[in-house]
């Protein structure tokens, strides 16, 4: 594990701890990485404040890399956005039943696709999402909030 390649190929195993199967690479998360001697340096982007997993995160990022020395860094001056979900991390997101955020104002429904859809609560389990209710399917869903 030397090329940086490799390194976000591992990182691809670092799931968000929410929501299987969406990578912190995937995620957008992951910023700068480079190896300086046996050191990995990795530059990671919090997603939104107030989201509570950024240190079981770091520490997933630290076993993933098998005893390896790593360093992390959070970087807050190179703001996260929620376009910088990846397609394969919008998948997996609609997957798991939470709709991708998005910049149109009409929100699908991850289950039928339907639009007839209508946001119910700001504020999901997480500060992260929002509530929306599917008046096709009758079933409540969230989004991730688009920023
Ligand atoms: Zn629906």
């Amino acid at each position: 594990m030397t090329s940086k390649d490799q390194i976000i190929e591992v990182l691809r195993q670092v799931m968000d701890p929410e929501i299987p199967g969406l990578s912190i690479v995937d995620l957008g998360m992951v910023g700068d990485v480079s190896v300086e001697g046996d050191t990995v340096h990795i530059d990671l982007i919090p997603t939104f404040l107030g989201c509570p997993a950024l240190d079981f995160i770091g520490r997933n990022v630290e076993k993933a890399m098998a005893g390896r020395p790593v360093a992390i860094r959070w970087v807050h001056d190179q703001p996260w956005s929620s376009s910088m979900i990846s397609a394969r991390g919008r998948q997996a997101l609609s997957e798991w039943g939470i709709a991708p955020p998005s910049e149109q104002s009409e929100v699908t429904c991850p289950f039928c696709g339907s639009h007839h859809t209508s946001h119910t609560s700001p504020f999901g389990p997480a500060l992260c999402r929002a509530v929306y209710y599917c008046h096709d399917c009758a079933q409540p869903f969230e989004k991730i909030k688009t920023v």
